[in-house]
C-alpha cells in the first residue's frame, strides 16, 4: 500500500482563505478588524522565525498585527505589565505569548496572566479545563490542526481507535480531550509507556508529538492506519554543513504501510498558523458578542 499524502499546505491554505474572507466580511458589515498580540522575549532565532510568519499571516488574514518584542533580560513583572495594557487593548483580540521565555520568567505566571478570552493558544488554565469539561473554548492551535487534518479523511472520527503519542500540555493532552470530544476511543502514550510499538499497531489514528527523529517505524503502523505526524526535528543532512528538517515518523516506511499519512514539513506545521488565525477571528467575535463564524465545523 502507498499511503494517501495529506496535504497539510493546501489544507491549511483553503483554512486561511475562508478565516480572511469572514475577516472581510466583519470589516465590511461591522467595521471589526480583529488584532492580534504576539509577543516575543529575546533573540531565540527559531522563535524570531516563527514570529515573523506569524505577523505576516495575520496581515494576510486582513488581521491588525500588534507585535511586542521584549529585550533577553526583561524582568517577570516587565512582561506581565505588558500582558496588563493587552489585556485592557480593545483593539487587541488575541493575546499570544512565544515559549520558551528566559529562566528569570516563570511561563506559567504568564499564561495565566492572559485574558482567557484572549487566550488565541488555549493554554490558560481556564481554558485548559474548559476544554476538559467539553464546553466550548479556544483550543490549542496544533491540537485543533490534526483535527481537521484527520478529519479530511475520516468524515466521523467516532469509534475509531486513536492513539496519541506524548503527553505535552501543549499538543499529547488537548489533542486527547479534542478526540475524545470527536467521539474516538483515545490511549495516550508517553516515555514511559511499555511496549509501544503494541499499542501503536492498534491505532486506526496515530499521532505521533514526541520530538524523537523518526522514532515511530512501519512495523508500528495497522495497515490503512492515518497517521499524523506532529514532530519537527533538525538533524544533520547528508551533506557536511547541511541540516534537514524530519518528523517523529520515518515517513518512506510508515508510507508504505499507512492508509494516509502527513509529510513533515508541509502537514501539521501549515495547520498551526491557520488555526491561530482563526482563533483570533473566534475571540473577535466572541469579545463583541457576535456568532462564532461557522467555519471548520
Ligand atoms: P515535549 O518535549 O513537551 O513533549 C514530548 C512528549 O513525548 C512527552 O510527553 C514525552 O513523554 C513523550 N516522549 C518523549 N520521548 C518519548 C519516547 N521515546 N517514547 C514515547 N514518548 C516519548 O514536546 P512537544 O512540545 O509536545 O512537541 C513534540 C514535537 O512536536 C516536537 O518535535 C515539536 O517540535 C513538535 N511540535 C510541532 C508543532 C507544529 O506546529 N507542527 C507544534 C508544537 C510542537
Amino acid at each position: 500500500m502507498t499511503a494517501r499524502i495529506i496535504d497539510g499546505k493546501t489544507i491549511a491554505a483553503g483554512l486561511r482563505g475562508n478565516v480572511t474572507d469572514a475577516v472581510h466580511r466583519l470589516r465590511r458589515d461591522r467595521g471589526l478588524v480583529p488584532g492580534l498580540a504576539v509577543v516575543l522575549v529575546g533573540q531565540n532565532p527559531a522563535s524570531e522565525v516563527y514570529v515573523r510568519n506569524k505577523s505576516k499571516a495575520v496581515t494576510e488574514a486582513g488581521m491588525y498585527p500588534f507585535d511586542q518584542h521584549l529585550p533577553e533580560d526583561v524582568s517577570e513583572a516587565g512582561l506581565l505589565d505588558l500582558i496588563a495594557r493587552l489585556n485592557a487593548d480593545e483593539n487587541v483580540n488575541g493575546i499570544l505569548v512565544q515559549l520558551p521565555l528566559p529562566p528569570q520568567i516563570d511561563s506559567q505566571k504568564v499564561i495565566s496572566a492572559i485574558d482567557p478570552a484572549k487566550d488565541v493558544d488555549g493554554f490558560h488554565p481556564l481554558n485548559v479545563g474548559r476544554l476538559a469539561s467539553g464546553v466550548a473554548a479556544l483550543v490549542p492551535c496544533t491540537p485543533l490542526g490534526c483535527i481537521f487534518l484527520a478529519k479530511t479523511v475520516h468524515a466521523s472520527l467516532a469509534g475509531l481507535e486513536a492513539v496519541v503519542i506524548g503527553r505535552s500540555n501543549i499538543v499529547g493532552k488537548p489533542l486527547v480531550q479534542l478526540l475524545l470530544a470527536e467521539n474516538a476511543t483515545v490511549t495516550i502514550v508517553h516515555s514511559k509507556t511499555r511496549d509501544l510499538e503494541t499499542v501503536c499497531r492498534r491505532a486506526d489514528l496515530l499521532v505521533a508529538a514526541m520530538g524523537r527523529p523518526e522514532m515511530v517505524r512501519g512495523g508500528w503502523i495497522k495497515p490503512g492506519a492515518t497517521v499524523i505526524d506532529v514532530g519537527i526535528n533538525r538533524v544533520a543532512g547528508q551533506h557536511a554543513g547541511k541540516s534537514r528538517i524530519v518528523g517523529d515518523v520515518a515517513f518512506s516506511e510508515a508510507a508504505a504501510i499507512a492508509g494516509a499519512i502527513t509529510p513533515v514539513p508541509g502537514g501539521v506545521g501549515p495547520m498551526t498558523i491557520a488555526c491561530l488565525l482563526l482563533n483570533t477571528l473566534r475571540a473577535a467575535c466572541a469579545q463583541k458578542g457576535l456568532p462564532a463564524p461557522q467555519i471548520g465545523k
